[in-house]
């Protein structure tokens, strides 16, 4: 399977209106710091899965040249995570979504004009989609219901945290152990501690605990140095990064 990170940024996204901090002076140079909101493409064998629709999804697609998806999977009913879905207006009619049933019913009520076929979907039950197996899983970002995804294509497995702090279940600590790719959550450097998210210290603190293979961080601020000088820190991701597995 291929995974592109076709946004890398936070809910606020790289630069930040009006910011003109050294990260947002790259982006707004066009520098690799611009970071768009977050989205994930799942290919395998012709088919494609988007993790979430990112509110500049219309832009994704057209860097991508993908005109049509196989499904979409919403890890929660965060803006940053599914307002690009009417970017399919008019390009795809029928677009089946996935998600839990309190993610699903939001973002649908939000979505009104809209008629994607629906697919509610319960943790830790795996499901087919597109050729790979499913699962999603329990994460911790409070208030908010949200899952990480699990994605197996034969024995490789690449899992995606999705928005969450530490405090992820048991369960899903299991589900995610000696993955060959994590995507995690480290909205910022080390040092800043948000609740509803880890820190680049405390995501690769998992990846190694956990045993995983490959760690990228993702869902980014602006609050880390430009990206070229934080890659000698840690391993960021960038928007359309492929990582294939
Ligand atoms: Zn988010
Ligand atoms: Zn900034
Ligand atoms: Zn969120």
């Amino acid at each position: 399977m291929r995974l592109t990170l076709l946004g890398t940024g936070d809910a606020i996204g790289t630069p930040k209106i009006g910011c003109k901090c050294p990260a947002c002076m790259d982006a707004l140079a066009g520098g690799p710091s611009r970071r768009m909101r977050f989205s994930v493409l799942v290919e395998s064998e012709g088919s494609r899965v988007l993790i979430d629709s990112s509110p500049d999804l219309r832009w994704q697609l057209l860097k991508k040249d993908i005109s049509k998806v196989d499904a979409v999977v919403w890890t929660h009913a965060h803006y940053d995570h599914y307002a690009g879905f009417g970017d399919f207006y008019r390009v795809q009619s029928h677009v089946d979504v996935y998600a839990l049933k309190n993610t699903m019913d939001y973002i649908l009520n939000y979505l009104y004009f809209l008629k994607p076929l629906r697919h509610d979907a319960t943790a830790y039950e795996p499901f087919e989609l597109a050729g790979l197996e499913f699962t999603l899983f329990k994460v911790n970002h409070p208030p908010t219901e949200t899952i990480g995804v699990l994605i197996k294509d034969g024995h490789k497995r690449a899992v995606i945290t999705s928005d969450t702090n530490l405090q992820i279940p048991e369960e899903s600590l299991d589900l995610m152990k000696n993955a060959d790719l994590m995507l995690a959550d480290a909205i910022t450097p080390p040092g800043y501690n948000i609740n509803k998210h880890m820190n680049a210290e405390e995501a690769i603190g998992l990846a190694r605990n956990l045993g995983v293979r490959d760690v990228k961080l993702t869902h980014l601020s602006h609050l880390y140095p430009p990206h070229q000088a934080a890659l000698k820190n840690w391993p960021l991701g960038h928007d359309m990064m492929e990582i294939v597995l």
